[in-house]
Protein backbone atom coordinates (compact mmCIF):
# COMPACT_ATOMS: atom_id res chain seq x y z
CA UNK A 1 0.00 0.00 0.00
CA UNK A 2 1.34 3.15 -1.17
CA UNK A 3 0.37 6.23 1.52
CA UNK A 4 0.81 9.68 1.70
CA UNK A 5 1.21 11.56 4.63
CA UNK A 6 0.33 15.64 3.60
CA UNK A 7 0.10 18.08 6.26
CA UNK A 8 2.10 21.28 7.36
CA UNK A 9 5.06 21.41 8.74
CA UNK A 10 4.58 20.27 12.96
CA UNK A 11 1.46 18.15 11.97
CA UNK A 12 3.01 15.18 13.07
CA UNK A 13 3.59 13.29 9.59
CA UNK A 14 6.84 11.79 11.26
CA UNK A 15 5.50 10.77 14.25
CA UNK A 16 3.01 8.92 12.36
CA UNK A 17 4.56 7.83 9.93
CA UNK A 18 6.81 6.00 12.47
CA UNK A 19 3.97 4.11 13.93
CA UNK A 20 2.65 3.10 10.48
CA UNK A 21 5.95 1.75 9.58
CA UNK A 22 5.57 -0.40 12.46
CA UNK A 23 2.16 -1.71 12.16
CA UNK A 24 2.04 -2.18 8.33
CA UNK A 25 5.96 -3.31 8.31
CA UNK A 26 6.11 -0.99 5.09
CA UNK A 27 9.53 1.31 4.88
CA UNK A 28 8.58 5.37 5.54
CA UNK A 29 10.21 7.78 3.26
CA UNK A 30 10.95 11.63 4.91
CA UNK A 31 12.18 13.47 1.82
CA UNK A 32 13.20 15.80 4.86
CA UNK A 33 15.13 12.99 6.18
CA UNK A 34 16.99 12.13 3.46
CA UNK A 35 18.11 16.07 3.06
CA UNK A 36 19.30 15.57 6.35
CA UNK A 37 21.68 12.30 5.94
CA UNK A 38 22.97 13.82 2.80
CA UNK A 39 23.84 17.38 4.48
CA UNK A 40 25.48 15.30 7.39
CA UNK A 41 27.40 13.21 4.76
CA UNK A 42 28.58 16.24 2.97
CA UNK A 43 27.45 15.13 -0.02
CA UNK A 44 27.42 18.25 -3.24
CA UNK A 45 23.02 17.45 -2.83
CA UNK A 46 23.12 18.27 0.78
CA UNK A 47 25.74 21.44 0.44
CA UNK A 48 22.82 22.63 -1.85
CA UNK A 49 19.18 21.52 0.07
CA UNK A 50 20.91 23.34 3.28
CA UNK A 51 20.65 26.52 1.21
CA UNK A 52 16.98 26.07 1.04
CA UNK A 53 16.45 23.73 4.06
CA UNK A 54 17.63 26.61 6.34
CA UNK A 55 15.85 29.82 4.66
CA UNK A 56 12.33 27.23 5.17
CA UNK A 57 12.08 26.88 1.16
CA UNK A 58 11.44 23.90 -0.39
CA UNK A 59 14.15 22.57 -2.41
CA UNK A 60 14.20 22.79 -6.32
CA UNK A 61 11.80 20.14 -7.61
CA UNK A 62 14.11 18.58 -9.70
CA UNK A 63 16.54 17.19 -7.22
CA UNK A 64 14.16 16.75 -4.71
CA UNK A 65 12.18 14.11 -7.36
CA UNK A 66 15.54 12.75 -8.30
CA UNK A 67 16.27 11.50 -4.79
CA UNK A 68 12.72 9.51 -3.85
CA UNK A 69 12.53 8.37 -6.86
CA UNK A 70 16.02 6.58 -6.09
CA UNK A 71 14.95 5.55 -2.80
CA UNK A 72 11.46 4.24 -4.33
CA UNK A 73 13.49 2.21 -6.50
CA UNK A 74 15.34 0.20 -3.75
CA UNK A 75 14.07 -3.30 -3.11
CA UNK A 76 12.46 -2.66 0.00
CA UNK A 77 9.62 -0.09 -1.39
CA UNK A 78 7.97 -2.54 -3.70
CA UNK A 79 5.17 -3.59 -1.38
CA UNK A 80 4.35 -0.04 -0.07
CA UNK A 81 6.16 2.82 1.75
CA UNK A 82 4.12 5.66 3.61
CA UNK A 83 5.33 8.99 1.95
CA UNK A 84 6.26 11.67 4.69
CA UNK A 85 6.83 15.07 3.25
CA UNK A 86 6.82 13.91 -0.26
CA UNK A 87 4.79 15.48 -2.99
CA UNK A 88 4.72 19.11 -1.66
CA UNK A 89 4.29 20.43 -5.20
CA UNK A 90 2.08 19.64 -7.59
CA UNK A 91 4.99 19.19 -9.93
CA UNK A 92 6.09 16.63 -7.46
CA UNK A 93 2.70 14.99 -7.28
CA UNK A 94 2.75 13.84 -11.02
CA UNK A 95 6.18 12.58 -10.80
CA UNK A 96 5.44 10.53 -7.82
CA UNK A 97 2.43 9.42 -10.54
CA UNK A 98 4.48 8.68 -13.06
CA UNK A 99 7.42 6.81 -10.69
CA UNK A 100 4.98 4.57 -9.29
CA UNK A 101 3.17 3.93 -13.00
CA UNK A 102 6.16 2.66 -13.77
CA UNK A 103 6.47 0.19 -10.73
CA UNK A 104 2.65 -0.38 -11.82
CA UNK A 105 1.97 0.49 -8.47
CA UNK A 106 -0.13 3.94 -7.19
CA UNK A 107 -1.22 6.12 -4.79
CA UNK A 108 -3.97 4.45 -2.68
CA UNK A 109 -4.62 7.16 -0.44
CA UNK A 110 -3.35 10.50 1.05
CA UNK A 111 -4.27 11.05 4.70
CA UNK A 112 -4.21 14.81 5.08
CA UNK A 113 -3.35 15.52 9.06
CA UNK A 114 -5.08 19.04 9.51
CA UNK A 115 -4.05 20.94 12.67
CA UNK A 116 -4.46 24.55 13.32
CA UNK A 117 -1.70 27.02 12.95
CA UNK A 118 -1.40 28.16 16.65
CA UNK A 119 -1.02 24.39 17.49
CA UNK A 120 1.68 23.63 14.63
CA UNK A 121 3.85 26.75 16.28
CA UNK A 122 3.96 24.90 19.79
CA UNK A 123 4.83 22.02 18.23
CA UNK A 124 7.50 23.19 16.54
CA UNK A 125 8.93 25.18 19.14
CA UNK A 126 9.22 22.05 21.28
CA UNK A 127 10.28 19.55 18.86
CA UNK A 128 13.70 17.27 19.69
CA UNK A 129 15.20 14.59 17.56
CA UNK A 130 17.76 11.64 18.12
CA UNK A 131 20.77 12.71 16.24
CA UNK A 132 21.56 8.96 15.81
CA UNK A 133 17.95 7.29 15.07
CA UNK A 134 15.54 10.07 14.45
CA UNK A 135 12.74 9.24 16.95
CA UNK A 136 10.48 12.22 17.34
CA UNK A 137 10.23 14.05 20.97
CA UNK A 138 8.34 16.98 22.60
CA UNK A 139 9.39 18.78 25.35
CA UNK A 140 5.67 19.21 26.39
CA UNK A 141 3.62 16.57 24.69
CA UNK A 142 5.94 13.58 24.56
CA UNK A 143 9.17 14.26 26.52
CA UNK A 144 12.25 11.17 26.44
CA UNK A 145 12.42 10.06 29.98
CA UNK A 146 15.94 11.17 30.45
CA UNK A 147 16.56 14.98 29.23
CA UNK A 148 18.31 15.02 25.80
CA UNK A 149 18.80 11.39 25.40
CA UNK A 150 16.60 9.36 23.23
CA UNK A 151 14.60 6.70 24.47
CA UNK A 152 14.90 4.01 21.56
CA UNK A 153 18.67 4.08 20.97
CA UNK A 154 20.09 6.10 23.72
CA UNK A 155 21.68 8.76 20.84
CA UNK A 156 21.65 12.33 21.79
CA UNK A 157 18.74 14.84 21.08
CA UNK A 158 19.20 17.55 19.06
CA UNK A 159 16.61 20.71 18.06
CA UNK A 160 16.26 21.14 14.14
CA UNK A 161 17.98 24.16 12.75
CA UNK A 162 14.77 24.68 10.89
CA UNK A 163 13.08 25.18 13.95
CA UNK A 164 13.71 28.79 14.86
CA UNK A 165 10.30 31.14 14.74
CA UNK A 166 11.24 33.15 11.51
CA UNK A 167 12.17 30.16 9.58
CA UNK A 168 8.64 28.08 11.26
CA UNK A 169 6.57 30.89 10.08
CA UNK A 170 8.18 30.60 6.72
CA UNK A 171 7.97 26.98 6.35
CA UNK A 172 4.28 27.01 7.03
CA UNK A 173 3.65 30.59 4.28
CA UNK A 174 5.61 27.87 2.25
CA UNK A 175 2.79 25.15 2.86
CA UNK A 176 0.20 26.91 2.18
CA UNK A 177 1.47 28.41 -0.80
CA UNK A 178 2.48 25.47 -2.38
CA UNK A 179 1.68 22.42 -1.08
CA UNK A 180 -2.32 23.13 0.28
CA UNK A 181 -3.28 22.77 -3.05
CA UNK A 182 -2.68 19.20 -3.43
CA UNK A 183 -5.26 18.62 -1.12
CA UNK A 184 -7.54 19.24 -3.45
CA UNK A 185 -5.86 17.50 -6.28
CA UNK A 186 -5.85 14.37 -4.50
CA UNK A 187 -9.65 15.47 -3.15
CA UNK A 188 -10.67 15.31 -7.11
CA UNK A 189 -9.00 12.12 -7.51
CA UNK A 190 -11.03 10.75 -4.67
CA UNK A 191 -8.36 9.54 -2.37
CA UNK A 192 -8.20 12.35 0.07
CA UNK A 193 -9.11 10.99 3.79
CA UNK A 194 -9.01 14.27 6.32
CA UNK A 195 -7.31 13.75 9.65
CA UNK A 196 -8.33 15.50 12.84
CA UNK A 197 -4.47 16.30 13.41
CA UNK A 198 -5.44 18.36 16.31
CA UNK A 199 -5.77 15.44 19.14
CA UNK A 200 -3.60 13.27 20.91
CA UNK A 201 -0.76 11.56 19.38
CA UNK A 202 -2.49 8.28 19.91
CA UNK A 203 -5.82 9.50 19.21
CA UNK A 204 -4.61 10.66 15.53
CA UNK A 205 -2.48 7.13 15.02
CA UNK A 206 -5.98 5.60 16.15
CA UNK A 207 -8.13 8.01 13.38
CA UNK A 208 -4.89 6.88 10.90
CA UNK A 209 -5.60 3.51 11.32
CA UNK A 210 -9.34 3.25 10.72
CA UNK A 211 -8.53 4.97 7.70
CA UNK A 212 -6.26 2.39 6.72
CA UNK A 213 -8.57 -0.11 7.51
CA UNK A 214 -11.56 1.51 5.46
CA UNK A 215 -8.87 1.13 2.56
CA UNK A 216 -8.09 -2.40 3.24
CA UNK A 217 -11.72 -3.58 3.47
CA UNK A 218 -11.37 -2.30 -0.29
CA UNK A 219 -10.18 -4.69 -3.29
CA UNK A 220 -8.65 -2.36 -5.68
CA UNK A 221 -5.97 -1.98 -3.46
P1 LIG B 1 6.01 16.85 10.96
O1 LIG B 1 6.76 15.61 10.54
O2 LIG B 1 4.64 16.92 10.35
O3 LIG B 1 6.77 18.12 10.76
P2 LIG B 1 6.47 15.84 13.66
O4 LIG B 1 5.95 14.43 13.60
O5 LIG B 1 7.93 16.04 13.62
O6 LIG B 1 5.74 16.75 12.53
O7 LIG B 1 5.83 16.50 14.97
C1 LIG B 1 6.18 17.84 15.35
C2 LIG B 1 6.28 17.92 16.87
O8 LIG B 1 4.98 17.73 17.44
C3 LIG B 1 7.17 16.84 17.51
O9 LIG B 1 7.83 17.41 18.61
C4 LIG B 1 6.18 15.76 17.96
O10 LIG B 1 6.67 15.07 19.11
C5 LIG B 1 4.95 16.59 18.29
N1 LIG B 1 3.69 15.91 17.97
C6 LIG B 1 3.40 15.16 16.88
N2 LIG B 1 2.12 14.74 16.90
C7 LIG B 1 1.58 15.29 18.03
C8 LIG B 1 0.26 15.23 18.62
N3 LIG B 1 -0.75 14.57 18.04
N4 LIG B 1 0.08 15.89 19.80
C9 LIG B 1 1.09 16.56 20.38
N5 LIG B 1 2.34 16.64 19.88
C10 LIG B 1 2.58 16.02 18.71
P1 LIG C 1 10.65 18.16 6.83
O1 LIG C 1 11.63 17.27 7.51
O2 LIG C 1 9.62 17.43 6.05
O3 LIG C 1 10.06 19.20 7.77
O4 LIG C 1 11.48 18.98 5.74
C1 LIG C 1 12.52 19.89 6.12
C2 LIG C 1 12.89 20.76 4.93
O5 LIG C 1 13.41 19.94 3.86
C3 LIG C 1 11.74 21.52 4.29
O6 LIG C 1 11.45 22.75 4.96
C4 LIG C 1 12.27 21.76 2.88
O7 LIG C 1 13.24 22.79 2.85
C5 LIG C 1 13.00 20.45 2.59
N1 LIG C 1 12.09 19.46 1.99
C6 LIG C 1 11.64 18.30 2.54
N2 LIG C 1 10.83 17.65 1.70
C7 LIG C 1 10.75 18.41 0.58
C8 LIG C 1 10.03 18.30 -0.64
N3 LIG C 1 9.23 17.25 -0.88
N4 LIG C 1 10.20 19.27 -1.56
C9 LIG C 1 11.01 20.32 -1.34
N5 LIG C 1 11.69 20.51 -0.21
C10 LIG C 1 11.56 19.56 0.76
Amino acid sequence: MYIVLLGAPGAGKGTQAELLREKLAIPSVSSGDLFRSAIEAGTELGVKAKEYIDRGELVPDGVTIAMVAERLAQPDCTEGVILDGFPRTVAQAEALDGVLAEMNRRVHAVLYIKVSEDVLLKRLAGRWTCRDCGAIYHEVFGPEKTRGVCDACGGALYQREDDTPETQQRRIAVYLDRTAPLQECYRAKGILIEIDGDQDVDVVHRSVMAAIDSLEGNDTL
